[in-house]
């Protein structure tokens, strides 16, 4: 399949239906193409029930789709079961699931490592659970380009580390984290490696296997798919291993007076009803995505980035947060104009058709190492195209001459 970006645009009708719309937000949510309405709208019109329950033709039709879009995240995954595949209501609360079942076992001086580009969401469950633990925080520095400072991990990563917890991609930096060489730290100490693929996941199918990662978090509504749903991918064994951490139907084997059994693994991590048609257009998403031609996208992606650098190089007024090339990093920029608020610029953008975010980004110490409170951050996906960042740079000019 060769890959045309303005015939993808017209299968996402929210974009197609107005073509004044810029939108480069996709770091927060991406849009949702029709085939992913669509199989939301079949399930919903046609095999509505609850799942793991009933045993008339509808539930147990309602249950087989919950259970095959099990299977689409793992074939997204390349993972070994589709029984590591843990549904949740998106990337924070997969990784507070993990902190709470993981943590559980922790003991007082047992070490965490995290690092400084992460999203609050993979940065203050691990706060708590140093309350909670009495386990100690390492936190990763960023080296002079706004990467994370690897050269530092065999410091950081001691033989009490038990954890390390790292993103994929930094929503603000776009920079790709090497997890090769934090596999191989972890390795060398017995610790285990949490990844939050909540921006990486939406940039192609990825391989957890070949990753050697332990467990991997993302959501459905920055992989084109519906809100509400995300995913805890963690290896089998381990999985096994960590106890429940919420309570209710669904998750138990026997339930006495006296005490309860629980059910197996992925089920005693999804406490109550599931996100249940949100899972299936989760499905529809991901099978979409690996139908497309990833080399030909990401190479697309990497010239819309490589382009919006160059602009903003060239501005004097522009400060860029982080790398300033292509290579190892996600389509996504993020930048303040001298003079400017973020909030005053994503304001006039917005007015003009183009969507931006401005603000910290869920990412305080991260700017906080650039000496900056907030930025403006422009994100790419695969309907974005030439007309986007033209229509970015002139709404920049007027920027400057209505707030200055
Ligand atoms: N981690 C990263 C890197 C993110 O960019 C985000 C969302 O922006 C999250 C975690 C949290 O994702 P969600 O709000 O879907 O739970």
């Amino acid at each position: 399949m060769s890959f045309d970006p303005a015939a993808l645009r017209r299968q996402f009708p929210l974009l197609a239906g107005d073509p004044e719309l810029h939108y480069l937000d996709n770091a927060a949510t991406a849009q949702l193409p029709q085939a992913v309405l669509d199989a939301l709208v079949a399930h919903e019109t046609h095999a509505r029930a609850n799942v793991q329950r009933g045993s008339y033709p509808l539930a147990e039709g309602a249950t087989e789709a919950y259970e095959r879009a099990r299977e689409s995240v793992r074939r997204f995954l390349n993972a070994g079961r589709a029984d590591e595949v843990v549904f949740t209501s998106g990337t924070t609360a997969a990784i507070n699931v993990f902190a709470h079942a993981f943590g559980a076992r922790l003991a007082a001086g047992d070490e965490i490592v995290i690092t400084r580009a992460e999203h609050h969401s993979n940065f203050v469950p691990w706060q708590l659970l140093r309350e909670r633990r009495g386990a100690a925080l390492r936190v990763l520095p960023l080296a002079g380009d706004g990467r994370i400072d690897l050269a530092r991990l065999a410091e950081a990563v001691t033989a009490r580390c038990r954890l390390i917890a790292i993103t994929h991609a930094s929503n603000v930096t776009g920079a790709l984290t090497d997890l090769a060489a934090v596999v191989s730290a972890a390795r060398a100490v017995g610790a285990r490696v949490l990844v939050d693929g909540a921006q990486a996941a939406q940039h192609g199918p990825l391989d957890v296997q070949r990753l050697g990662v332990d467990a991997y978090a993302f959501s459905g509504h920055k992989c084109f798919g519906p809100n509400g749903v995300g995913v805890l991918w963690v290896r089998r064994e381990l999985l096994e291993s960590l106890p429940p951490v919420f309570a209710g139907g669904g998750m138990v084997g026997r339930v006495s007076l006296e005490e309860t059994t629980f059910a197996d693994a992925p089920a005693r991590f999804e406490a109550g009803t599931p996100p249940i048609a949100q899972a299936v257009g989760l499905a529809a998403a991901l099978e979409w995505m690996l139908s497309l031609p990833w080399a030909e996208i990401r190479a697309h992606e990497e010239r819309l980035a490589r382009r919006l650098l160059a602009a903003l190089a060239g501005m004097d007024d522009v400060a860029i947060l982080g790398p300033r090339e292509t290579r190892e990093r996600l389509p996504i920029v993020a930048f303040n104009l001298r003079g400017i608020h973020s909030h005053d610029l994503t304001q006039v953008l917005g007015d003009g058709g183009v969507c931006l975010r401005g603000g910290h980004h869920c990412a305080q110490p991260l700017h906080a190492a650039f000496g900056v409170e907030a930025s403006v951050r422009a994100s790419f996906a695969l309907y974005n195209d030439d007309a986007d960042i033209d229509a970015l740079i002139a709404g920049l000019a007027a920027a400057r001459r209505t707030l200055r």
